[in-house]
């Protein structure tokens, strides 16, 4: 999913926050929602759909307010129809809350649970609500918003990172791992005349498309309280071990969002450039598959000398394909997505880089059809290792009988997709070819080390 929060009371809150979301709808595109708040007043708009299907000009108009908090949503916990949509609305003691989160928590049934035995309605099937009523039942006892929102924070277990709007403020937080990102930008930031507002964001692409400063991430396991007179930061977590999804970096976040100063695109191109050296082809041509391969194959071909040529043609309208929830719009998806260049591929071999290979449904198609094209050869070099495991902190990678390579040799995946030669990218060379900690990653998928643990009960769901 994708966050986002601004506090501004002088801006147009709601047009800041569509395009902050707009720049997020990589991350989410079923359903997409804007709370706006003005002291005690709360609005909301969501829907199923893409932003730019759920906003127009008169719905933005109506959200009025001095905070906006706005979430592109897919779905991991939770079927996907609009009674799941976000921002989560919850009503305290201290007027109402509006929450988006990113993430999925691992302790569900026993917050569920908890919340059920105080005799809380629970209106979705969302993690998501169990935050936001968790975080009210503390407000309601008596804390302000920053306490009510810790002790909701320390019942948590999981990926969270949260954007959670007030009458008072905006808070932001991620969790002890900081699992899923959130950074801090400032608006106004040079201006002597202007007041200095913060905006916080999934990705500094959404700081970009507002004319924001990117300031810094929210680190784990801190809180972030944005009001009237700026910022102010807490630590609420005992223990901090920061784990940032590797996925994030590799495939998920758009490569032209920065983390802790790295930019994704280069990560992504310098991952084809080690994969040229550890895993080399001979070949005509080195192809990505649009968009997500395309920056290591720039790398591979740099480093091969291998010229770098497009064989496919994406369709723009189209979404990722694994974000649609089944199996059948994936395949369809995947035909309407990408075309071969005939021309550019006849009587050549060709090397193919992709990000991943999660199912292998899409590169076995993709194989054929450059085949059918008249590639003579096709070697496909991935810039990550192979997906083994599930994903239980909100990256939808299904369950671990889907995963080609949870139970099949590298060669046996090799002739499963029908290509000539196959080659991964080691998980040492994946984490050593950032600029940051390479023990500051989650590489569950790709190595079965989960940094949270996860309860047997949510296991048996997934794993084999
Ligand atoms: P596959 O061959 O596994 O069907 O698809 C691999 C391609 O689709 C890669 O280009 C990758 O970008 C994208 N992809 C498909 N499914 C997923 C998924 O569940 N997670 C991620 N991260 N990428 C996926
Ligand atoms: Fe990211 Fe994989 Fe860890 Fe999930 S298991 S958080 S996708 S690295
Ligand atoms: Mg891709």
């Amino acid at each position: 999913c994708g966050v986002f929060g601004v506090y501004a009371p002088e801006e147009d809150v709601a047009n800041l926050a569509y395009f902050g979301l707009f720049a997020l709808q990589h991350r989410g595109q079923e359903s997409a929602g804007i709370a706006t708040l003005q002291g005690d007043r709360l609005q909301i708009y969501k829907h199923m759909g893409l932003v730019s299907q759920v906003f127009n000009e008169g719905i933005l108009a109506d959200l009025q307010g001095d905070i906006a908090v706005g979430h592109t949503r897919y779905s991991t916990t939770g079927s996907s129809h609009v009674g799941n949509a976000q921002p989560v609305i919850v009503e305290t003691r201290l007027g109402s809350l509006a929450l988006a989160h990113n993430g999925n928590l691992v302790n569900v049934t026993e917050l569920r649970e908890a919340l059920l035995d105080k005799n809380h309605n629970l209106l979705t099937t969302t993690d998501s609500e169990l935050i936001a009523l968790a975080m009210g039942d503390a407000v309601d006892s008596g804390g302000d918003w920053v306490q009510g929102a810790i002790s909701a924070f320390k019942r948590c277990q999981g990926a969270f990172s949260l954007v959670i709007g007030t009458p008072q403020g905006i808070l932001g937080t991620r969790d002890p791992q900081g699992i899923r990102p959130l950074v801090i930008g400032v608006l106004n930031g040079d201006s002597d005349s202007l007041p200095t507002r913060y905006v916080l964001a999934s990705e500094t692409c959404a700081l970009d498309i507002i004319g924001a400063t990117y300031v810094r991430s929210v680190k784990p396991g801190e809180l972030v309280w944005i009001t009237d007179s700026g910022i102010t930061s807490l630590q609420w977590a005992d223990q901090v071990l920061p784990k940032l999804c590797v996925f994030e970096m590799i495939y998920f976040s758009r490569p032209d969002s920065c983390y802790e100063g790295e930019s994704l695109y280069s990560y992504r191109q310098r991952l084809g450039q080690v994969l040229a050296k550890d895993s080399p082809a001979e070949a005509d041509l080195v192809m990505g598959v649009p968009d997500s391969g395309i920056p290591a194959a720039i790398g591979f071909s740099k480093v091969s000398g291998i010229p770098y040529g497009e064989g496919l043609i994406k369709n723009r309208y189209v979404g990722r394909t694994f974000i649609q929830p089944n199996q059948h719009m994936r395949e369809v998806g995947i035909r309407m997505k990408l075309n071969p260049l005939r021309d550019v591929l006849i009587g050549k071999r060709v090397v193919v880089i992709d990000d991943s290979i999660v199912r292998g449904t899409t590169s076995r198609k993709l194989v054929q059809a450059l085949r059918d094209a008249g590639a003579t050869e096709v070697h496909m070099r991935i810039s990550s290792p192979p997906v083994t495991h599930p994903c239980f902190y909100g990256i939808d990678t299904d369950n671990q009988d889907q995963l080609v390579a949870a139970t099949r040799s590298i060669e046996a995946i090799r002739q499963h997709i029908g290509v000539d030669s196959l080659g991964y990218l080691s998980v040492e060379s994946m984490v050593n070819t950032t600029l940051n900690e390479p023990e500051h990653f989650c590489t569950a998928c790709f190595t079965g080390d989960y940094p949270v643990p996860v309860p047997d009960s949510m296991k048996r769901s997934k794993l084999m």
